[in-house]
């Protein structure tokens, strides 16, 4: 008999590698793999289920909207697009124009093209960052494994340290079209940056009429206990508004969709010709993101989300293998005491029923749902201690 693995080896194409698990259906944050074993989900497909699993509020908007109207093209207007970007622009605070897209490498495409009309080319990105896996936003991506293959790339981009505004300061001129920085680095492992980063970015790019664009993607929608991460007062001094922001996986909880907003001039420069796509903003997506913002408004998860982070960070602390944690609200990353092998860790926590993520070997992340409930946070608490003994972490 032939396993999974071997018919997924056959014949999906080698990028992710063979996966260790076979998930098969999932409620709020538990999810069964295909022996029926149950997991407690701290990764979240990625912090893309917002509301966790099969969330009756998700399940019924695209359901509704998929019986009524499922997919029109940007030929045609259609009424849940239009409402979501109301509903984005108002979150935001700011007048904003919206351009949906599929995913979050999509929506810095999109943003990419914004900076391109300014009339000039170059871009300071950050090293660490992770901005996707397309032509454009690989270009901005500095990690060179990810690179190198695919050379050439749209060229004239730049890099400097995170959160080092210093250099910021040194590698922005009057030539440069935009900054693009996420408000904490999320592939990386959870960075974050000094409280006053966020409005240094902000008046080295006014400074030099270069535009700021936050790529929001991992951090936007909730994630660290406020809508837009950069909105975080735990995490940031003073309120900024950025030229570009970028939006993607938490947006549509599990539904794919991708939004770049754009405020003030930024917001005008793309014209018709200049940009499109064919599944961008449909209804199905668009409601489905809808009904993710209404469910976090109406459950005030907001508030759920800083409360169960803060309860989590201090019981992660409070094991002395655990060496820092970092990030805000749902977005944690941990470092643990030198020498102990994360895989080992991510492989104890599997077979203990905890679904983990290891984005760099030294760091261990967790983006669970929104919806995590403070049972399960504990639950995971309790359980840690016997994962790491069972990795051999002295
Ligand atoms: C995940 C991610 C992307 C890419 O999103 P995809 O939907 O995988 O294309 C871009 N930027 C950040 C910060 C991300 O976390």
């Amino acid at each position: 008999m032939t396993t999974w693995q071997e018919r997924y080896g056959a014949t999906l194409m080698n990028t992710f590698g063979v996966p260790k698990l076979m998930l098969a259906r999932g409620v709020g944050a538990h999810v069964w793999d295909a022996d029926g074993r149950e997991y407690i989900d701290l990764l979240g497909g990625i912090a893309v289920n917002s509301l966790g699993h099969a969330h009756p509020a998700l399940v019924s908007a695209v359901t509704e909207q998929l019986s009524t109207l499922g997919h029109v093209s940007n030929l045609f207007a259609s009424q849940p697009q239009i409402a979501l970007a109301e509903r984005l622009t108002g979150l935001l605070g700011h007048g904003a124009r919206v351009f949906f897209s599929n995913s979050g490498t999509e929506a810095n495409e999109a943003a990419f093209k914004v900076t391109r009309r300014t009339g000039r080319t170059k871009i300071v990105a950050t090293e660490d960052a992770f901005h996707g896996r397309t032509m454009g936003a690989l270009a901005l991506t500095a990690t060179e494994a990810y690179r190198t293959p695919f050379e050439p790339l749209p060229g004239d981009v730049v890099w400097v340290p995170f959160g080092d505004a210093e250099a910021l300061a040194a590698a922005v001129d009057d030539q440069t079209a935009a900054v693009v920085v996420e408000p904490l680095q999320g592939e990386a492992g959870v960075n974050v940056p000094p409280r006053d980063y966020l409005l240094q970015v902000r008046e080295i790019t006014a400074r030099h009429g270069a535009l700021m664009w936050l790529d929001e993607i991992q951090t936007g929608i909730g994630r660290t206990g406020t809508w837009f991460a950069h909105q975080n007062a735990d995490l940031f001094d003073g309120e900024v508004v950025p030229d570009l922001i970028t939006l993607a996986k938490g947006l549509g909880g599990g539904v794919p969709i991708g939004a770049t907003l754009a405020t003030g001039a930024a917001a005008e420069l793309l014209v018709p010709g200049n940009h499109g796509t064919t599944f961008g903003g449909n209804p199905i997506a668009t409601a489905a993101a809808l009904a993710v913002l209404d469910t976090i408004e109406a459950d005030d998860l907001l508030t759920h989300v800083s409360e169960l982070g803060a309860l989590l960070r201090k019981g992660l602390l409070a094991e002395p293998r655990v060496t820092e944690v970092r990030g805000s609200g749902l977005m944690l990353g941990l470092t643990l005491a030198d020498g102990v092998d994360t895989a080992k860790v991510l492989e104890a926590a599997y077979a203990a029923g905890f679904i983990i993520n290891v984005p760099r070997p030294s760091r261990i992340r967790l983006v669970p749902p929104l919806v995590l409930t403070v049972d399960d946070a504990e639950k995971f608490l309790a359980a840690f201690p016997a994962i790491l003994d069972e990795a051999g972490a002295a």
